[in-house]
């Protein structure tokens, strides 16, 4: 019967072959990345070898069921009986065997994470028939040899080494380095070693019969969705857990038959940089797994035409075709059979940050794309990435090993040898380079966790440097001259040595594994970077400040493009021994004359800090939050330094023990702090106007232009603000009378209560501006203490209570609603009354977009986070929808 006859009955596999397709590229849901681009490239007249795909549908069932749906084994041999007819060939033949490779494919790409199988049908009668069809003895064994060894991996749980070993083994008894150099009486002997290790350690026996070596596979493939390895990637990169894989069986092509034949992995721009230029590596007489694995080092692309001329330009040819239809950077994965060309994959390219800018504006210059798609097709959260700290070039130094830098950025850490030490140095917040042979798929976690990874072994595209780069982690791989002696617990090179625990920098730019901590400067963003982000500030109707409590971090933010500051905190001014000091003077003071003369020292201190931080910002806004946290922060809390104390202030121990327990306060984020504070001290207020006036005077007097906005913190009542505001106003007019001049000035409120939120009406009556401190805001609405949410909101994390951290993104339904209701009521009451966000959340992208959506006038965020800020308003602009949240359903 044919399913696809009736639209009534589900379609469980889609066939390709002959130049016709049943997919395309649109059905990627369904089909898998992989299959859906199988489909378009054959319909596409692209040369492709001819298969099917099983739907991602079939999976999602198996998985629930543990079993197939019904109806699928009869479409599987229906595609199967058209593969032969596309092949001429027969699944099972003894004499000339189809063989086929079966392949997962998920919707969204997840490299290495999932399994395949090559020239699956061999058995052992047809192994013989091919090494006649073939002529090529040699490589009919060495096919089944693999064979033997993926599917005692993927479907039978060997573990892989226990083959590799062997492998090695073969080689060196024979002398050789490569396994292509094996003879045939050593493959053969290789495939009884390895049915024995099957015999021995797998779940199964290895079936002789070809059907039944295609089930076990596709139901391998399907339950390779929840490996351990495949949940951690997907948590990692937030990817939905029920979306499921397809299985792709595709007649197989030979990279491995003899010097005309090959195998390699290109991308239509290099995915580092992002330059035009075919990126990639091949190898002689390989199959696939040989690139992709590392264990041999591969050619560069731009060798390629010496070795497959015909075959290399055909490449190059379809690349660019590729590249034009489906608009965006492809990573090809393509094998030659005997000077032919074919097409395996390809897929939308993974890149580093700054290859995404690149390519994005350079395919706009060349009109593939407009400058909005340009704006759109870089993630904002990755810009940090192109913000990365390099080595210092004038710094000195010899390194221990170069090898090749695979992804960029420069990482300082502990060496560790381990993927659980990587885990472990990470839990203790120890950073550090894990340093490892080469990389599996199942050291996923430990990549996450180090700082940097190098391998000894592999090229560009192996393992390690794709992950690396998806990451966007500092990388270095096949550092050849590094010898790890994981016993001893120490790396080696050039007669030097680095132990376990030492400190190692990296350079992914370079190559150069250094011993110790070397000096790294922070890069400055190029001009392809300075174009996409002028793309960006022409959409986006958001203004973008920065937090900022320094004249130094107030440059770095104007350089990154802030529009201002959104926060200044003013308690962050009080560090450093001299000023903490003459602050716990002010706070220990027992008379309003002792408490003054502190208050005095103090002001000069204030003032010199806004009037560098006006100048910084001159002529843009700066919005300076008067003294926030509870005093009793800045006291001691240990004897040592109320020893240090007494003897600086001249008081005994015992009256500063004294005062620091009366101020103990049980819940001080709930306490006296912020206006409440404010209430009981006047003095603070007015010295700190006094301060922040006398500064912008200052900075006017010479010609600049200051634009103060003063800002009370912790309002959530309006009786609180108008109190704050009287002592403001007034020591401004106290403040222009003697200097007989003036300035303009605003003064706002932070809205951090839900107090405050839904009583914005009144408070909008008193209020210039209103900023969102989301952090207090989040804390207080979700009744989720600040400091304490580690002890549970991992496991909330993890168990799907929450889909995010709520401090780290908006919660929509509660937080993103009470800022809803005071920005209409705060602006019927004021219309036009100017709304921001000074919280975490202003550089996360997903809470810019409910920003966007709630109409504020500016986010402000921390001076690295303005570029992403930047980009992501333009992103609300340009994208409205909101993205799926991650989702909640665990595999
Ligand atoms: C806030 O609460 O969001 C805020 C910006 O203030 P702080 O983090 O200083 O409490
Ligand atoms: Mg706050």
């Amino acid at each position: 019967m044919d399913r696809s006859a009736d639209p009534s009955v589900q379609k469980y596999v889609y066939v390709f072959g002959r130049g016709h397709a049943d997919g395309s590229a649109g059905k990627k849901s369904l089909l898998g990345g992989k299959g859906a681009n199988l489909a378009e490239m054959t319909n596409l007249g692209v040369p492709v070898p001819p298969g099917f795909t099983i739907t991602t549908d079939v999976c999602r069932q198996h998985l629930m069921s543990h079993a197939m749906p019904e109806g699928v084994e009869e479409a599987v041999s229906e595609a199967l009986e058209r593969l032969e007819g596309f092949t001429g060939k027969r699944f099972g033949d003894d004499e000339d065997p189809l063989l086929v490779s079966v392949r997962s494919g998920a919707a969204v790409s997840m490299p290495g994470m999932m399994d395949t199988i090559l020239n699956l049908g061999l058995t052992e009668k047809s192994v013989a028939g091919l090494a006649r069809v073939s002529g090529d003895e040699r490589f009919a064994w060495d096919s089944y040899r693999r064979f033997l060894q993926m599917y005692g991996d993927v479907v039978l749980g060997v573990d892989h080494r226990l083959f590799e070993w062997r492998l090695t083994k073969h080689r060196e008894e024979s002398g050789v380095h490569e396994d292509s150099e094996l003879t045939p009486a050593h493959l053969k002997e290789l495939v009884a070693e390895y049915r024995g290790v099957i015999e021995d350690h797998g779940s199964g026996l290895f079936p002789d019969d070809p059907r039944e070596q295609l089930w076990g596979a596709i139901h391998a493939v399907f339950e390779s969705w929840r490996t351990p390895r495949a949940i951690a990637y997907r948590k990692a990169y937030g990817i939905p857990h029920d979306l499921g894989t397809a299985v792709n069986v595709q007649a197989m092509v030979y990279g491995n038959r003899g010097p005309s034949s090959g195998t390699g992995v290109a991308f239509t721009r290099n995915p580092a940089t992002g330059e035009r230029q075919l990126y990639g590596e091949f190898l002689i007489n390989a199959q696939g797994e040989d690139v992709v694995s590392g264990t041999r080092d591969p050619l560069s692309i731009d060798g390629m035409g010496e070795h497959l001329p015909g075959a290399a330009e055909q490449l190059i040819e379809t690349a660019a075709r590729l590249e034009r239809h489906y608009r965006d950077m492809q990573d090809l994965e393509f094998t030659v059979e005997g000077g032919r060309l074919y097409l395996l994959q390809t897929r939308t390219g993974k890149r580093t940050a700054r290859a995404a800018v690149r390519i994005a504006v350079e395919m706009a210059d060349e009109g593939v794309i407009d400058r909005n798609e340009a704006v759109l097709r870089v993630a904002p959260e990755r810009l940090e990435e192109v913000l990365h700290p390099t080595v210092d070039p004038s710094a000195e130094f010899t390194p221990l090993a170069v090898g090749n830098p695979a992804s960029p950025g420069a990482a300082i850490g502990r060496l560790v040898l381990t993927a659980r030490e990587a885990i472990e140095a990470k839990a203790a917040g120890e950073p550090c380079i894990l340093v490892r042979e080469e990389t599996s798929p199942d050291d996923f976690e430990a990549m996450v966790a180090a700082e940097a990874i190098v391998t000894c072994r592999g090229g560009r595209s192996s393992h390690a440097a794709v992950v690396a780069r998806g990451m966007g982690k500092c990388c270095v791989v096949g550092t050849r001259a590094l010898r790890i002696d994981e016993a001893a617990g120490l790396i080696r090179a050039n007669e030097r040595t680095v132990k376990r625990g030492d400190w190692l920098t990296v350079d992914g730019a370079s190559g150069e594994i250094i011993p110790g901590r070397v000096p790294t400067i922070q890069p400055e963003p190029d001009e392809h970077f300075e174009r996409l982000m002028s793309w960006a500030d022409e959409v986006r109707r958001l203004a973008v400040r920065a937090n900022a409590d320094t004249p130094g971090d107030a440059s770095t933010a104007r350089r990154h493009g802030a529009e201002g500051i959104g926060l200044c905190r003013t308690e962050h001014m009080f560090a450093g021994e001299e000023r903490i000091d003459t602050v716990r003077e002010m706070i220990l003071a027992s008379t309003a004359e002792e408490r003054q003369r502190a208050l005095d020292r103090l002001l000069p201190m204030q003032r010199d800090d806004f009037i560098g931080i006006f100048r910084a910002m001159d002529g843009l806004p700066v919005t300076i939050r008067l003294l926030d946290p509870p005093l009793h922060e800045f006291l001691p809390d240990d004897e040592a330094e109320i020893v240090r104390l007494a003897g600086a202030t001249g008081r005994s121990p015992d009256d500063i023990r004294a005062e620091v327990d009366r101020m103990h306060e049980a819940n001080p984020m709930l306490g006296n702090r912020g206006c409440r504070l404010a209430f009981e001290r006047p003095d603070l207020t007015r010295m700190q106007t006094r301060a922040i006036l006398e500064a912008a005077l200052a900075v006017q007097a010479d010609g600049g232009d200051p634009r103060p906005e003063i800002m009370i913190p912790l309002v959530g009542h309006v009786a609180e603000l108008e109190n704050q505001r009287a002592l403001a106003i007034e020591t401004a007019r106290h403040v222009f009378d003697e200097r007989n001049d003036r300035i303009d000035f605003a003064i706002g409120t932070m809205i951090e209560l839900p107090r405050a939120c839904l009583t914005a009406g009144e408070i909008a009556g008193r209020a210039e501006f209103f900023s969102f401190g989301t952090n207090d805001l989040t804390q207080t609405t979700l009744g989720i203490s600040r400091d304490d949410s580690g002890s549970f909101l991992p496991a909330y994390l993890d168990a799907g209570i929450y889909a995010e951290d709520p401090f780290q993104r908006i919660d929509r339904e509660g937080v993103g609603r009470l800022m809803r209701i005071a920005v209409d009521e705060g602006r019927a009451a004021r219309p036009g009354l100017k709304i921001g966000i000074c919280g975490e959340h202003g550089g996360d992208p997903e809470s810019v977009r409910l920003c966007e959506e709630l109409g504020l006038d500016y986010v402000s965020c921390s001076p690295f986070r303005v570029p992403v800020a930047r980009l992501a308003a333009a992103h609300a602009v340009l994208a409205p929808a909101e993205r799926p949240a991650a989702t909640r359903i665990r595999a």
